[in-house]
């Protein structure tokens, strides 16, 4: 199995212009639970969570050193748009990660879910960790190197700065697998000026806004619920 993949294995070695010492870990990165079960292999799972901390880890180094004058609610947006399944996706789209994940009875590459491709580029961080030696600042540097710039850049076009129900969403899927629910409290004014009331509220935390649409409310109440998840801390 190892030795048929290995030249795949190359390209994506070179991308990241790192060459692992134990390509098991590369292996055990890159293997669905489906394959890992078929193969008496070891699985994702347990170096995503690692890599999760890590590719975190990153970001926030790397904002708070480029961008050291924002307010930690700006950094706290930022951070949850570069560390956001959809973002991670595209990093790993980019390194078409989608052809070296070994799944049961996958024949395409289509057959990959963006957060599962999410995930295995999270593992992969930590299986470089773990193969340089628990090396944090020699990952740090390779991550930066590939990825500083593009993320400087998204920063400067404000490209964080996305729909507040995505982000909203993102964050609540990411931490709890939950959706945050939306409520109309009133509709005040005549026809031709209403004004809506929206709740949005997960868990514990809940907020409203007035919006002069449905949709504008929503926002603005998913905006302030996301500054309070963010600002608690965790
Ligand atoms: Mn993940």
């Amino acid at each position: 199995m190892l030795a048929s993949c290995s030249k795949n294995f190359e390209e994506l070695q070179k991308f990241l212009k790192y060459q692992f010492k134990d390509q098991g870990l590369l292996l055990q990165a890159l293997t669905h639970k489906s394959y890992a079960g078929e193969h008496g292999l070891k699985s994702y799972e347990t170096l995503e969570f690692l890599g999760d901390s890590l590719i975190n880890f990153f970001v926030v180094d790397l904002l708070t050193s480029q961008f050291p004058s924002a307010s930690e609610g700006d950094l706290a947006m930022m951070k949850s748009y570069f560390v956001s399944e959809e973002y991670l996706c595209e990093l790993a789209e980019e390194m078409l990660l989608d052809q070296y994940v070994l799944m049961a009875g996958k024949k395409r590459s289509n057959h990959v879910s963006a957060s599962l491709l999410a995930d295995i580029f999270e593992a992969l961080w930590a299986a470089i960790y773990l193969d340089c030696g628990k090396s944090v600042d020699k990952v740090k540097e390779l991550f930066t190197s590939l990825y500083g710039e593009k993320i400087v850049q998204a920063v400067q076009r404000r490209e964080y700065k996305r729909d507040y129900k995505t982000l909203l969403q993102e964050e609540t899927q990411r931490r709890w697998k939950e959706r945050p629910l939306y409520r109309v409290v009133s509709i005040e004014g005549p026809h031709h000026s209403r004004l809506f009331e929206v709740e949005c509220s997960i868990r514990e935390f809940r907020a409203t806004a007035k919006g002069r649409s449905k949709k504008s409310a929503q926002q603005m109440a998913a905006k302030r619920v996301l500054e309070l998840i963010l600002s608690s801390g965790g």
